[in-house]
């Protein structure tokens, strides 16, 4: 397994990690296999979306505050259940697959690791599995 960490700027922010996952995908030398994106946080997440126009997640991260889930009645005390349910919406993980050493994205597709209670200094774990 292999862990990189994630140093983020603000309260709300995707971060492009593709670049570091197709360095470990390359350096594993795997040719075909299942390549799988963890953070081990209950307030950030991992996804796939749109890397070609940085407005796709600029817009994201207003649609996700569009909710207000702020304006809700909660009880953890650490005041940041908007950030754990935005976690939970988005997930934790996600799966490529890899064929011929490379990850099968698509052309507009980038892997983001999002934060939601920034800014922190956060971890991400790559399994890659054999075929
Ligand atoms: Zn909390």
């Amino acid at each position: 397994m292999n862990t990189f960490s994630v140093k983020t700027a603000s309260k709300n922010q995707m971060k492009d990690i593709t670049s570091e996952v197709i360095r470990i995908v390359k350096e594993s030398g795997v040719n075909s296999g299942i390549c799988v994106i963890y953070t081990p946080h209950t307030t950030a997440a991992i996804t796939i979306n749109e890397n070609a126009d940085p407005d796709v997640v600029t817009d994201m991260l207003t649609g996700f505050d569009s909710f207000h889930f702020e304006k809700l009645h909660f009880y953890h005390s650490e005041g940041n259940s908007p950030s754990h349910l935005k976690s939970s919406i988005v997930g934790c993980s996600e799966t490529v697959i890899i064929e011929e050493n490379s990850l099968l994205l698509g052309t507009w597709q980038g892997i983001y690791f999002c934060e939601f209670d920034g800014p922190r200094n956060r971890k991400v774990h790559v399994k890659i599995i054999s075929e």
